[in-house]
C-alpha cells in the first residue's frame, strides 16, 4: 500500500490561479511513484468563481478533495479545517497562488524521508517587497524571539511546510480561537528541519493582506504565545513610579523650602500628568488585548463550520 501525501491549499477568491496550480502541482506528484496523492483545496467562503472551478476539477480529477467552508473564516482556520479533513500520511500545506514553488514538494519528501516530521520552506530572499515590509518583518522576529521562551521561530518562514501525520494529530489538538499556525507548529515540537527556495510573484490575482491585517497578524502572533507584554507593563509602571516618586520629593522639597519658582510648576505637571495618562492608556490597551482572548476562547465556539466535503480518496 502507497503512503499518501495530501497538498492542503486554502482559496479565497482565487478563480485566476486555481487551475495554473492544478496543473503545476499534478506534474510534480504524479511523477512520485512511490507516492499515491490527494490535492485538498479549502474553499473559504469565496465569493467568485473559486468554487464552480473546482468542481470541474472534482469532475475529472478523483486526485482532488474539496473542502468548503461556509463563509471567509480567515487563512488560518482554513488550514485548520483543510488539516481536520486530510487524510495524507504526509501534508503538505501551501498557498494557492503559486508563490510556494510544487518543484521543491520532492526534497521536502526526501527530508521526509531522513526522517524529520516538519520540513520548513525558508524564502531565501524578500525580493520584490519594500523595505518597510522587511523592516518590520525583522522587528516581529526580533520581538517575538524575545518573548516567547521557549518556542524559537524560524525566519522567513510562511506556510509552505511539510508535516508528517504525528504532527497533524498534535496540531488538531490545539483548538484555540486566536490561531498563529506558524507558531503553533514550533510548540508543538517533533523534528524539525528547513530548506530553501526562492519565493515567487504571485501567479495572477491579488494579495489579501495589507498593513493592517499584518499589524493584526503580528498582534496576534505575540499576544497568543506570550504574556510577556503584560510583564513589561509592569516593569514600565514600576520605573515611571519610581522617578514619579522623586519628582514628588522634589516637589514636596520646593514646597517646604519656599522656593520662588513653585509657581511656574503649571507646565511640569501637566507633563506629568499627560505621561501618566497616555502610560495608562497604552497598558490598558495591553490588559484589554488579554481580557479580550480570554473572552474569545471561553465561548468555545467550533472554529468552522463546513458547507460541502467532497472526496474519492478512502
Ligand atoms: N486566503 C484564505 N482566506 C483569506 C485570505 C487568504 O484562504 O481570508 C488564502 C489565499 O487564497 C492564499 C493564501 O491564503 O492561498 C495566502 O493569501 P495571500 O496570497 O493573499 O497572502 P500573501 O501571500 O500575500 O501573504
Ligand atoms: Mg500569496
Amino acid at each position: 500500500m502507497k503512503s499518501l501525501i495530501s497538498i492542503v491549499a486554502p482559496a479565497y477568491n482565487e478563480e485566476d490561479v486555481i487551475e495554473k496550480f492544478y496543473l503545476r502541482i499534478t506534474k510534480i506528484l504524479s511523477a512520485l511513484s512511490e507516492y499515491n496523492y490527494e490535492i485538498c483545496i479549502v474553499n473559504d467562503g469565496s465569493e467568485d468563481n473559486t468554487v464552480k472551478i473546482c468542481h470541474r476539477l472534482l469532475d475529472n480529477d478523483p486526485h482532488i478533495s474539496f473542502l468548503s467552508l461556509s463563509r471567509n473564516f480567515g487563512h488560518e482556520i482554513a488550514v485548520a479545517a483543510g488539516l481536520d479533513y486530510a487524510k495524507g500520511d504526509i501534508i503538505i500545506l501551501m498557498d494557492i497562488d503559486l508563490q510556494d514553488p510544487p518543484e521543491i514538494i520532492p526534497q521536502m519528501i526526501d527530508k521526509y524521508e531522513e526522517g524529520y516530521d516538519i520540513v520548513n520552506a525558508k524564502r531565501k530572499s524578500r525580493e520584490g517587497e519594500t523595505w518597510l515590509k522587511k523592516f518590520t518583518a525583522e522587528m516581529f522576529y526580533k520581538v517575538f524571539s524575545a518573548s516567547s521562551g521557549k518556542v524559537r521561530m524560524p525566519k522567513n518562514v510562511g506556510n509552505f511546510r511539510l508535516i508528517s501525520r504525528r504532527v497533524v494529530n498534535a496540531f488538531k489538538e490545539l483548538r484555540e480561537t486566536h490561531r498563529f499556525a506558524r507558531g503553533l507548529f514550533c510548540w508543538v515540537g517533533f523534528p524539525t528541519i528547513e530548506i530553501e527556495f526562492e519565493r515567487e510573484a504571485r501567479a495572477a490575482g491579488k494579495t489579501k493582506y495589507n498593513y493592517k491585517t499584518m499589524i493584526n497578524y503580528a498582534i496576534e502572533g505575540l499576544t497568543s504565545f506570550t504574556t510577556a507584554p503584560l510583564r513589561w507593563a509592569a516593569y514600565i509602571g514600576i520605573i515611571t513610579a519610581i522617578f514619579a516618586i522623586l519628582y514628588m520629593i522634589y516637589v514636596f522639597w520646593m514646597a517646604i523650602t519656599k522656593d520662588p519658582n513653585l509657581q511656574k510648576g503649571w507646565s511640569s505637571m501637566m507633563i506629568v500628568l499627560l505621561f501618566f495618562g497616555s502610560l495608562q492608556m497604552i497598558f490598558l490597551g495591553i490588559i484589554g488585548e488579554y481580557l479580550g482572548r480570554i473572552f474569545d476562547e471561553t465561548k468555545n465556539r467550533p472554529l468552522y463550520y463546513i458547507e460541502e466535503y467532497t472526496t474519492k480518496i478512502n
